[in-house]
């Protein structure tokens, strides 16, 4: 895991991955299954302020 600065308060957040289905599909369907890489990639919330974006 890495982590960002968040773009609204610059506080210092772990990086959302990706939850653990879709790396089950990925590696199930590949080479299809790595659209669900695309898709179901979980947003970055902040901890402190609460801002959400997709890093
Ligand atoms: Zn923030």
């Amino acid at each position: 895991m890495s982590a960002i600065s968040c773009s609204k308060c610059s506080t210092m957040t772990e990086r959302a991955g990706y939850p653990g289905w879709v790396i089950l599909v990925a590696i199930c369907l590949f080479p299809v299954g790595l659209l669900a890489l695309l898709a179901g990639r979980k947003p970055t919330t902040c901890g402190k302020c609460g801002f959400t974006w997709n890093a």
